[in-house]
């Protein structure tokens, strides 16, 4: 008998701290596909699963993880659909897996934007929580200069409707985007908007660039410049030092040369000396042949 098949199509992406949620897809690539760093989604065109096709996973779903919990909903930016079309499938979620804690998925900021706090709550009341959010920076030279498709502002007012809606998110903050010279600013810029929000967890990435993202030609010609390893830990000391707010720091994924983990305000101390330690040891090179190792994120 042929095994039941779930829909995935092309690359199927979700944070480490998803690793236990039940996937299920809803849209397929991202419908900005601009950011200049990214490499993700390469290939992939922008899809909406029709809700038949999620309908179809559901019940594939129900039959081997009946009491399943979490359910990360797969894409690039699944929060781009609007709210009747979420609202659909948090229903559908409702009805074939009654034992559901919580739905998450990736967001962009500007999916945020044309839904009301009613709207929001309304999701929260289906169970939506815990969205994961790409902020990268705050720091709007920054942004425009990797054409994010929007700015500081619309990260405060944005996440501020989600704050006022009860529904938790995290953000990732891309360490040495702003090139070499940049990362002092980034992250002054960028703990300061967070200091006005209430991020779950700040997970901090730090800029790798593969051959598939459009930075790595400016890489090539010249017209943009790699901060350097030791110049990142230094912005990151910055960015956490300047972090005024109860949260989670993760700074452990793959891309990141000094693996870091803590809550806010108890480690802040312990990761900022685990940093100082880092900073006057490892050398240069040492951490570039790290990051030059990294084949994938
Ligand atoms: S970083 Fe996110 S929003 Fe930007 S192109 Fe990549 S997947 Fe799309």
């Amino acid at each position: 008998m042929k095994e039941p098949q779930l829909h995935f199509t092309g690359q199927v992406w979700r944070p480490p701290y998803e690793a236990g949620s039940q996937l299920l897809q809803v849209t397929s690539g991202c419908t900005w596909h601009r950011c200049k760093f990214c490499s993700l989604y390469h290939g992939t065109p922008f899809r909406m699963s029709p809700l038949s096709e999620v309908e179809e996973d559901l019940r594939v779903i129900r039959q081997w993880q009946p009491r399943a919990r979490r359910v990360y909903l797969t894409g690039a930016n699944p929060f781009v659909m609007r709210y009747d079309k979420l609202m659909d499938i948090a229903i559908l979620l409702r009805k074939y897996l009654p034992h559901m804690e919580s739905f998450g998925m990736f967001a962009r900021v500007t999916d945020i934007a044309p839904k009301s706090v009613e709207e929001l709550k309304n999701l929260r009341h289906m169970k939506l929580d815990n969205l994961n959010i790409g902020m990268e920076t705050a720091h709007d030279p920054t942004l425009e200069r990797m054409n994010k498709g929007y700015h500081a502002a619309d990260i405060l007012e944005q996440l501020s409707k989600l704050d006022a809606a009860g529904i938790r998110y995290n953000v990732v903050y891309l360490n040495g985007l702003g090139g070499k010279g940049v990362g002092e600013a980034s992250a002054v810029a960028s703990a300061e908007v967070l200091n006005k929000l209430h991020p779950w967890i700040v997970n901090i990435v730090s800029l790798t660039i593969f051959p598939e993202a459009p930075l790595y030609q400016e890489v090539l010609n010249g017209t943009y410049e790699e901060e350097p390893e030791v110049e990142r830990l230094l912005e990151m000391r910055t960015f956490i030092s300047r972090l005024a707010i109860k949260t989670n720091i993760l700074a452990n994924h793959i891309s990141n040369t000094v693996p870091l983990t803590g809550a806010l305000p108890n480690d802040q101390a312990i990761i900022l000396r685990e940093l100082d330690r880092a900073i006057a040891l490892l050398p240069e090179s040492e951490l570039r042949g790290y990051r030059e190792g990294v084949m994938h994120l």
